[in-house]
C-alpha cells in the first residue's frame, strides 16, 4: 500500500493525512484537487472544521540516506528515504578549486600569500564541511516542507548511538547487561563504538558482530562492560569458554591489544557527530518539541516490533515507541540533486573544451530536473514512463528513472508533472 496522502484545506491549513483510497474519492467527487505531486498533496475545496490529531515526524539521519517517517498515533502513515549528495559536493568544490587555481597561475608570476592569509585557515566554532552542511539543509528543507502539509506536533531525532546517561563510567560500575532488553542494545552500541565496529580478535568488519566476554562467565568473568568486547561469530565460537590467554596464545600482540583496550573507557563517551548535532540545533529553531533518541533504542524498537531494516522504518523506531502498525509499504524515494551548474564550457578529462552550453535553462518549456511523464509511441522504450528530465536544446531529452535511463525522449511526448525543486523522486518498487 502506498503512503497516506497529505491534505490541506482551502485556506492551506494542514489536515490529517488520508489513505490513498479516500484521497481518490475526494478527487473523484470534485471535493479536492491535486495541489502537489511530490509529496502528494491534495487541497480541499472547503475550509476544514475538524481539529487534526497529533502527528510525530521521526528522523533517522544517515551519512548517505536519511529515513523519515510520520506517525499518527502508533501508525506509520508516511515514509521517505532522503538520499544526500555526499561525495558529489566535495568533488565539485575540488574541481572548481583546481580550475580557479590554474587560471590564476596561468599568466601570473608567483606571489606569496598576504600575511593575514598565511598559515592555517581560520574556521569558526560551528563550522561544518559543505558536504555535511548540505545534509543538514536537505533534512531541514523536508522538515519545513512536511510541516506545511501535515499538522506535525513533534519531531523525534536519533542523535547519539547510545545513552550516555545510563552509561556513566560504564567500565567501572558493575552494570548487569541483559540481552534483548533496551539496556543491552545501548551497551552493544557502546561496545561497537569502543571497538571500532570490528571483531576484536580478527578485525573482521563485514560480518555479524556478537558480544563476547573477554574472561568467560564460566571462569568467573564479570558482566561489567570492561569485560565485554565485540567478536565475529567464528571467533566467538572458536573462543567459546576458553581463557583469553589460551585462545590468543599464538597471537601475543592481539592479546595485549585486547587486554589494554578493554581497560580503557571510550574517550569521548558522547562521540560527537557534528552533523547530527547541527541538525538538532536547527530543529530546535522550529517551534516543535524535539524528542531525542539513541541508536540503541532504535535498534531495540525495531527488533522488538519485528520490522525489517530500512532507513524509513528505522526512522519510525526512533525514540519511545511501544507499538507500531505500518500502514504503508511504499516509501517515497527522494534524492538530492542540487540546482545544476553555471558552467558554460564542458571540457573533456584533459580540460580541453568540447562543447558550450546555451545561456538559458528552459528548452521547449522544460528544464533539467523537472519530473515528467512521457508517453512514447514506439521504439525500444515504447510505453509510459515517469522520471526526471535532462533537457537538451535539440528537444531530444533523456529521462532518469529510479532504475535505469530512458533515452531518447522527445519533448513533444512529455508532460511535466512536477517542476524542478532540487530533488528527484521515485517510489520503491519492492515492498518495505
Ligand atoms: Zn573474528
Amino acid at each position: 500500500m502506498s503512503n497516506f496522502v497529505f491534505v490541506i484545506d482551502t485556506n492551506k491549513k494542514p489536515c490529517d493525512p488520508v489513505p490513498p483510497g479516500q484521497a481518490r474519492r475526494l478527487l473523484k467527487q470534485g471535493n479536492a484537487a491535486v495541489f502537489r505531486r511530490y509529496p502528494f498533496v491534495i487541497i480541499l475545496k472547503y475550509p476544514a472544521s475538524l481539529h487534526p490529531g497529533p502527528h510525530q515526524l521521526k528522523i533517522d539521519p544517515g551519512s548517505k540516506t536519511t529515513g523519515l517517517a510520520i506517525i499518527q498515533q502508533d501508525k506509520v502513515v508516511w515514509g521517505a528515504q532522503l538520499q544526500h549528495r555526499g561525495q558529489k559536493i566535495s568533488n565539485d568544490l575540488k574541481a572548481r578549486n583546481a580550475v580557479r587555481r590554474s587560471r590564476r597561475n596561468r599568466k601570473t608570476r608567483y606571489r606569496r600569500p598576504p600575511i593575514k592569509n598565511r598559515g592555517k585557515r581560520q574556521r569558526s566554532k560551528g563550522w561544518l564541511a559543505p558536504s555535511l552542511k548540505s545534509r543538514v539543509y536537505n533534512i531541514m528543507t523536508w522538515v519545513l516542507r512536511i510541516k506545511k502539509y501535515v499538522p506535525i506536533t513533534g519531531v523525534s531525532q536519533e542523535l547519539v548511538k547510545f545513552n550516555t546517561q545510563v552509561l556513566v563510567n560504564p567500565e567501572t560500575t558493575g552494570i548487569e547487561y541483559q540481552q534483548g532488553e533496551l539496556f543491552g542494545y545501548e551497551v552493544r552500541e557502546y561496545l561497537l563504538q569502543k571497538w571500532g565496529r570490528k571483531c576484536a580478535y580478527c578485525s573482521a568488519t563485514n560480518t555479524r558482530l556478537e558480544i563476547d566476554h573477554i574472561h568467560p562467565r564460566s571462569r568467573g568473568g564479570s558482566n561489567r562492560v570492561s569485560n565485554l568486547t565485540i567478536a565475529c561469530h567464528e571467533c566467538n565460537q572458536a573462543k567459546s569458554n576458553q581463557d583469553i590467554r589460551d585462545f590468543l596464545a599464538q597471537k601475543p600482540d592481539v592479546l595485549n591489544r585486547v587486554l589494554s583496550q578493554a581497560k580503557q573507557p571510550l574517550k569521548d563517551a558522547a562521540s560527537v557527530n557534528s552533523t547530527r548535532w547541527a541538525l538538532f540545533n536547527q530543529l530546535q529553531q522550529t517551534d516543535l518539541p524535539v524528542e531525542i533518541g539513541t541508536g540503541g533504542r532504535t535498534k531495540y524498537n525495531r527488533t522488538r516490533l519485528e520490522l525489517p531494516k530500512t532507513h524509513w522504518l528505522d526512522a519510525a523506531c526512533v525514540g519511545t515507541q511501544d507499538m507500531l502498525t505500518v500502514l504503508t509499504s511504499q516509501p517515497l524515494l527522494i534524492s538530492a540533486k542540487g540546482w545544476g551548474t553555471r558552467q558554460m564550457c564542458i571540457t573533456n578529462k584533459h580540460g580541453f573544451p568540447i562543447k558550450h552550453r546555451e545561456r538559458k535553462k528552459v528548452f521547449f518549456g522544460f528544464q533539467t530536473g523537472d519530473m515528467a511523464q512521457a508517453n512514447l509511441p514506439r521504439g525500444k522504450f515504447a510505453g509510459t514512463h515517469v522520471g526526471r528530465l535532462t533537457v537538451r536544446k535539440t528537444g531530444v531529452f533523456e529521462m532518469t528513472k529510479h532504475i535505469g535511463k530512458v533515452s531518447p525522449v522527445r519533448h513533444k511526448y512529455c508532460k511535466a508533472i512536477h517542476r524542478n525543486d532540487g530533488y528527484m523522486y521515485a517510489f520503491s518498487t519492492i515492498s518495505h
